[in-house]
């Protein structure tokens, strides 16, 4: 079912080879956004698209310096369903591409919490008791949401994880771990929206 998928991950700095992986190993196609031109490509037909972790200062002037910033700004507001992790969790709050109504607040647990492990509930995925696994590397936490904002996951009373129409985002990294669930969940979003 998820074989005919072609999903974009960006791939201009941070862990887009480890979403590529968790893609190949649904059965979808990844293709990797790194200029303007493989943008313009995969805008012919577009799917979805993953903006990975990293560092959004970063990702934020590559973005602008390789003209990435408008056309892609236009085809999430437009629904095409995009994943945010972590820095890209930043890049689509209401500072950044401002697709999705939340505020970010960056590196928000501190020195010493900068990086931990936990396992926590996901609204539509654990709602039998399960959990699922979290990483959190300088991760952000969403600080306000607006009203069509779906809470999805709260851990330490912190929105991590959320969902505003075909935008899903979490302030973890379920790439850096071999469970699946975050990952076909986004390609539900995906194969509703075509
Ligand atoms: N701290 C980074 C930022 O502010 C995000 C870290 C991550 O993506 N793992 O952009």
């Amino acid at each position: 079912m998820m074989s005919n998928l072609r999903i974009a991950t960006l791939a201009l700095q941070g862990a887009f080879a480890e979403h590529e992986q968790m893609l190949r190993s649904l059965g979808a196609e990844s293709v990797e956004i790194r200029n303007l031109n493989d943008w313009l490509t995969y805008a012919e037909n577009p799917q979805g698209l993953i903006i990975p972790g990293g560092e959004s200062t970063t990702m934020t002037r590559i973005m602008h310096d390789l003209e990435l910033w408008d056309p892609i700004r236009d085809a999430i507001a437009g629904g095409l369903p995009v994943f945010g992790t972590c820095a890209g969790l930043i890049m689509l709050d209401s500072q950044h591409l401002a697709t999705m109504d939340i505020t970010a607040k960056r590196n928000a647990y501190g020195r010493q919490l900068g990086s931990f492990y936990h396992e926590g509930g996901f609204k539509g995925i654990t709602d039998d008791g399960s959990t699922i696994p979290m990483t959190f590397i300088r991760a952000p936490y969403i600080e306000t949401a607006g009203k069509d904002v779906e809470i999805l996951s709260v851990v330490n009373d912190r929105i991590v994880a959320a969902r505003q129409g075909n935008q899903l985002v979490t302030a973890f990294h379920p790439e850096l771990n071999t469970d699946t669930h975050i990952h076909r969940f986004f390609l539900d979003i995906v194969e509703k929206s075509i």
